[in-house]
């Protein structure tokens, strides 16, 4: 009897990119690439496979994905590993493992490359997806919050997407966030009848994702639960006041979300998600991310504070395809690595003043090195000499308030004030 042919589907979930829809995907990541490359990121591609301990430890053990969504085997070998269902332990793993921790602060890594979660498959959630990554190692300044919401928000106004907002919070540090913990285990004890029987379970395991829950139920519990903003300490609320303070200023859309927490155990202070602002029930975050300053030294390495985020390559085209956008045609810039100078800044309204300045390079084509977290400008003035730029731009207190900028040539010493607005032209003259 002859053999039946098989045919073969691709496992549920997982899906091809086909040539058709290849210009598409290249064009992101040449979006992504250019903008991680003027803001001197550089690129670092992981295993997909990883040790399960890595995520159980890093991501956490209660958390949705690890419990739920991780596809998990034991090799050969007996070695439980995963296919991993996000990238930031595997990039401070790599960050420890390959003396990274040894390097000028921050360090600024991003990939781009397929995560797995085994989920319900439906439009735009699927089990093997895209995303884009960034992390920055060694920073605590709340500018560099902003800069990396920046960062994010320049690649989807350069995909041509525009109607998103950023939702934004803070889940405040060990001491604040335990004893907001309990205030809402509290308030949640006494409505046990009210809440979904998987609710009842994060109670006991790890209370902050009582506020994901989507069942209907639960999300009427959770409009009149505390709200961690009333509970952070004197620092988490400095903190988050500052980051929205400078939101303001470089004027990115966002509001305030009490109840984002983000469902990871690492995040520390400020999380955000970058969400449409016709969100459909259901639909998932652009982009999210936050801040995780005891990750790298719980997984290993030295106490250093951290920040970073994703963005999904699947959920975005999604987005672009239902605006019909066309963005093919679209050219992007190739920056260089090396810099032709750099921004020092010196006070808190020079730093907001630099994120906006290093836009104004970013649009004119011109690299631009920067520091923006540091405070010290000595040691602004050395890694500008070591990069062996011929200019730095310097913007000092005085400078902010007067709306204008010092540039110094590197080898002669001589300085010169020009006025913030007229800045790209004057240094387009400096280095045709
Ligand atoms: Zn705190
Ligand atoms: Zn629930």
């Amino acid at each position: 009897m002859p053999k039946r042919k098989r045919k073969f589907n691709a496992v549920s979930g997982m899906f091809d990119i086909l040539p058709s829809e290849y210009p598409l995907w290249l064009k992101i990541e040449e979006v992504v690439s250019s903008i991680a490359n003027f803001y001197g990121f550089s690129k670092i591609t992981t295993p997909i496979l990883e040790e399960e301990e890595l995520f159980v430890k890093g991501t956490g053990q209660d958390t949705e994905i690890v419990e739920k969504q991780m596809y998990s085997f034991k090799t050969k070998g007996g070695k439980r590993v995963v296919l991993r269902p996000e990238f930031t332990p595997s990039i401070v793993r790599a960050y420890i493992q390959n003396g990274m921790e040894s390097l000028p602060k921050p360090v600024k890594l991003w990939s781009f490359g397929p995560v797995f979660r085994y989920e319900r498959p439906q439009k735009g959630r699927y089990r093997q997806f895209w995303q884009f990554n960034f992390e920055i190692f060694g920073d605590k300044s709340p500018i560099q919050d902003v800069l990396l919401i920046q960062i994010f928000s320049d690649i989807l106004r350069d995909l041509s997407l525009s109607k998103w907002i950023v939702e934004v919070n803070s889940i405040g540090c060990k001491e604040c966030r335990s004893y907001y913990l309990r205030q809402l285990k509290n308030y949640y004890k006494n409505r046990l009848r009210e809440i979904c029987p998987e609710c009842e379970k994060r109670l006991k395991k790890n209370p902050l994702r009582l506020l994901d829950c989507k069942e209907e139920k639960c999300q009427r519990v959770k409009k009149f639960a505390p709200q961690i903003v009333n509970s952070l300490c004197e620092d988490c609320h400095q903190y988050l006041k500052r980051v929205l303070e400078i939101l303001d200023t470089i004027q990115i859309p966002y509001v305030l979300n009490p109840y984002l927490v983000r469902g990871l155990d690492y995040y520390t202070k400020t999380v955000f998600e970058f969400v449409p602002q016709d969100k459909k029930e259901g639909q998932s975050a652009l982009i999210g991310g936050g801040r995780y300053d005891y990750l790298i030294n719980q997984m290993g390495g030295k106490d250093t504070p951290a920040i970073g985020g994703a963005g999904g390559v699947e959920r975005i085209i999604e987005e672009i395809r239902e605006q019909k956008i066309n963005i093919l045609a679209k050219r992007v810039e190739r920056f260089e690595k090396k810099p032709k100078m750099f921004l020092a800044q010196l006070g808190e309204l020079a730093k907001e003043k630099s994120l906006t300045l290093l836009e104004e390079f970013r649009k004119n084509k011109i690299i631009i090195g920067e520091n923006v977290g540091k405070d010290n400008l000595k040691v602004q003035l050395e890694q500008a000499a070591k990069l062996g730029v011929k200019y730095t731009l310097i913007l000092g207190q005085r400078e902010a308030l007067e709306d204008t900028v010092i540039i110094r040539n590197m080898e002669t010493g001589i300085q010169e004030i020009v006025f913030i607005k007229d800045i790209v032209k004057e240094i387009k003259k400096k280095v045709k």
